[in-house]
């Protein structure tokens, strides 16, 4: 670890970290009296989702299920329901996966140790580090892309982050000095990251406890670094949603059960953009008879490869029998507004539109 620093100095240079983070650690939920579950969900909710956004979902997902147990009990639904709003749908399918795995392979017992972590869905050497190294005291590194631009940084080192050589090379020179205390120096070095190594703009560099060993400071390179692959360019598809209400309720659609937002629920779209006449022939053809079409504001959803191009209608239909109200054919089913709320997992994408199908007309 720290290779610019000569050895005699990495001590010093660890306890300028950890007395700096003992002294400006922010106070989060996840770091009250830590254990490996609590550690695990903040991790895996962190991932993609800013702190201050994650702090209520922490809570509430934690008070409907308090420990691995019931994790692996729940039921999908509600699961997806709960995580509704954080995205990448996938990580808490596989939370519940791994949950399922330490109450059948394991006892129920949330293990610590990082060779076991490892096994589990959905974690991968970063959780299982941090896993290990705040609930089990492992002294293992927990390498994100935090800490990757803070070493290339302090070390002025031009290496590709992208390349798995360099996370790897990065790994082993951070295992060869963790100090004892594990668990406290991953947090630091997260914390350095989160809040003053940052990765837009300066960092604030004056707050830093490396400023005086730090390469890429005294070279004034720090702008070049880290050394990453340009982002791939997002597809576009555009999309024209189709806000169907009625007495009976609203329409929604559940997604496939592979791809983008698997099983979620969504507002019905058509593929492209639509004008309101197509629209309208659309839903006649569809067996609906349209009262009212108005056309709403348009919006961009932007997931991590593709973006979404909104255009909107909301469309007021005729009283509808029963048998209409599940439409196999185009997998439409119309609920009332209030069971969206509490029942019915929506992505983010559609937040812009929810004060359209959640009021009761
Ligand atoms: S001195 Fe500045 S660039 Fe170097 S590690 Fe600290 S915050 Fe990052």
């Amino acid at each position: 670890m720290l290779p610019c620093i000569e050895e005699k100095m990495r001590q010093k240079e660890i306890d300028n970290l950890l007395n700096w983070y003992y002294a400006n650690a922010r106070k989060l939920p996840w770091r009250e009296n830590p254990n490996a579950y609590g550690v695990w969900v903040s991790e895996i909710m962190l991932q993609q989702t800013r702190v201050e956004a994650v702090k209520p979902y922490y809570k509430r997902f934690l008070e409907k299920y308090p420990d691995v147990l019931a994790l692996a009990e729940a039921k999908e639904e509600e699961l997806l329901k709960y995580w509704e709003g954080l995205g990448y749908y996938n990580r808490v399918r596989n939370m519940q996966k791994a949950a399922i795995q330490i109450r059948d392979m394991h006892k129920g017992i949330f293990p610590t140790e990082y060779e076991v972590l490892i096994e589990l869905a959905g974690i991968g050497p970063y959780t299982a580090g941090a896993i290990a190294s705040i609930a089990g005291d492992e002294k293992v590194p927990a390498v994100d892309g935090n800490v990757l631009r803070i070493m290339t940084r302090l070390n002025g080192d031009y290496s590709n982050i992208s390349e798995p050589a360099t996370i790897k090379k990065i790994r082993e020179e951070l295992f060869a000095c963790m100090p004892e205390c594990a668990g406290d120096f991953n947090q630091a070095l997260m914390e350095l990251g989160a809040t003053v190594c940052l990765p837009n703009g300066e960092p604030k560099c004056e707050e830093c406890p490396w400023k005086s060993t730090c390469k890429a400071k005294k070279r004034t390179i720090i702008s070049e670094l880290p050394v990453k692959n340009k982002p791939q360019k997002r597809k576009v598809e555009e999309r024209t949603l189709i806000l169907l209400s009625g007495s009976n309720g609203v329409a929604l659609r559940k997604r496939p059960v592979k791809g983008l937002l698997a099983g979620m629920y969504e507002i019905p779209a058509l593929e492209g953009y639509r004008s309101e006449q197509e629209v309208l022939e659309y839903v006649k053809e569809i067996g609906y008879h349209p009262l009212h079409v108005k056309k709403i504001e348009d919006h961009v959803h932007i997931f991590s490869h593709i973006e979404w191009h909104m255009r909107a209608f909301l469309l007021r239909i005729d009283e509808i029998s029963d048998s209409m109200k599940t439409d196999t054919a185009n997998d439409f089913f119309f609920v009332e507004p209030e069971e969206i709320m509490v029942k019915y997992p929506l992505p983010s994408a559609f937040a812009p539109y929810r004060k359209y199908i959640e009021t009761k007309k």
